[in-house]
């Protein structure tokens, strides 16, 4: 059977699916694969952070790109919830970045200094008197008051839900097997459900992004092992990066701490050692929580790239990859849906897109096909 569509999007991840809804909001049509469940990878894995000071993305292209996805949030959030009916949580909080020692507080200070996204430097003290749960081993902080969270699997279903309302084809439990090629353009995919014949392909398939033979593709899957803690009584009211260890309070009063960076090829179980190595963290950042209940802990695969930058623009004619967003893919989901939005319409996109572009690997200037 073949069908044909104007966009083919490989993956329901939320760069997948925030693009599905972006591209179905300008009337597109759009028909999205996801080998597994929606949102079953690395989004629904993640804590939910929107933090580009607090992350400290460098460079400052890569942070524009973050500042300018943040300042999306508040429309896209009440956007999708107001057609899905579901509530991503998105709280503009503020988030705090403390540091243990001298040095660490002096870089802050730096960042700080530039007021980006409402930044004020904390004495240790006034850290503890915003979060009473954390060591007074702290030295000091920065409070970047713009900066926020979410609930990530909320998130990526009130995108499906939405996107599906605006008219996109979301098919589950089907993998896409190739890609469909004409001479040097792709025309289309091949999957469980047949041949999609289509103007554009959107490749955000995540880690998994460079098993699809086009080559070489450098996306690497990096685990990210993370926890929840019920603490009882005591509360959080924003969420702490410390210098190994973030935590990040959840309306239901649970607390997410997070999380590793260990490579174990495409395994996404948790380990042993991996949560010894968050809960050491968590520990050390605020003792209180050795009390804390263990409620459950998880993983998922954060799609790295050799500069630790994201792809994103044309591959090849007709291929558009969207992927690499390692640690910041929720933060940078509106602006990349964005940015595939004007790729595809031919319109300016809402930055320069050169320092993110898939031809900066050498290797993939002349992309070419396998199989
Ligand atoms: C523990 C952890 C915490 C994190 N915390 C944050 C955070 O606080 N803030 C933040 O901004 N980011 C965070 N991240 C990073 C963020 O989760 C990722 O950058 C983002 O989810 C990547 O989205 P994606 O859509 O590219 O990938 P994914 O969510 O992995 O989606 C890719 C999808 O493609 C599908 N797929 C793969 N191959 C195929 C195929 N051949 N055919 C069809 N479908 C296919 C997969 O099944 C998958 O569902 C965290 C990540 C982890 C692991």
């Amino acid at each position: 059977m073949s069908q044909h569509t104007e966009v083919a999007i490989i993956g329901g991840g939320v760069i997948g699916l925030a693009a599905a809804w972006e591209l179905a909001g300008v009337g597109l049509r759009v028909v999205l694969f996801e080998r597994d469940r929606i949102g079953g990878q690395a989004s629904g894995a993640a804590a939910g952070l929107l933090a580009p000071a607090s992350e400290q993305l460098t460079p400052p292209a890569f942070f524009e790109l973050g500042r300018l996805s943040l300042a999306r949030y508040p429309e896209l959030s009440a956007a999708v919830r107001e057609e899905s009916g579901i509530d991503p949580e998105l709280q503009l909080s503020g988030v705090l970045r403390v540091a243990y020692d001298e040095e660490h507080v002096q870089r802050l200070e730096v960042l700080a200094a530039t007021g980006v996204l409402g930044a004020t430097v904390l004495s240790s003290v006034e850290v503890r008197a915003q979060e009473p749960l954390l060591t007074e081993r702290i030295a000091g902080g920065v409070f970047f008051r713009e900066e926020g969270h979410l609930a990530s699997p909320r998130l990526v279903a009130a995108l499906a839900a939405a996107a599906t309302r605006r008219g996109a084809v979301i098919h589950e439990g089907t993998p896409v097997t190739s890609l469909r090629w004409e001479g040097e353009r792709v025309v289309g995919v091949e999957s469980a459900a047949g041949t999609t014949r289509a103007e554009v392909v959107v490749l955000a398939a995540g880690a998994w992004s460079g098993l699809l033979g086009v080559a070489p593709l450098p996306v690497t899957p990096v685990r990210g092992q993370i926890l929840a803690l019920a603490p009882g009584q005591a509360r959080l009211q924003r969420p702490v990066f410390g210098p190994t260890t973030y935590l990040v309070p959840k309306p239901d009063g649970t607390i997410a701490a997070g999380s590793t960076e260990d490579r174990a090829g495409f395994c996404r179980e948790p380990t042993v050692r991996g949560l010894r190595t968050v809960l050491s963290g968590v520990e050390e950042l605020a003792p209180t929580l050795a009390e804390a209940v263990f409620l459950r802990a998880w993983a998922g695969l954060r799609p790295d790239t050799p500069d630790h930058l994201p792809l994103l623009g044309f591959l090849a004619p007709g291929l558009i990859v969207a992927t690499g967003h390692y640690r910041n893919g929720i933060l940078l989901a509106p602006i990349t849906a964005a940015c595939v939005r004007c790729l595809i319409l031919g319109t300016p996109p809402p930055l320069d897109l050169a320092p993110f572009s898939p031809a900066r690997f050498s290797a993939l200037a002349e992309p070419h096909r396998s199989g």
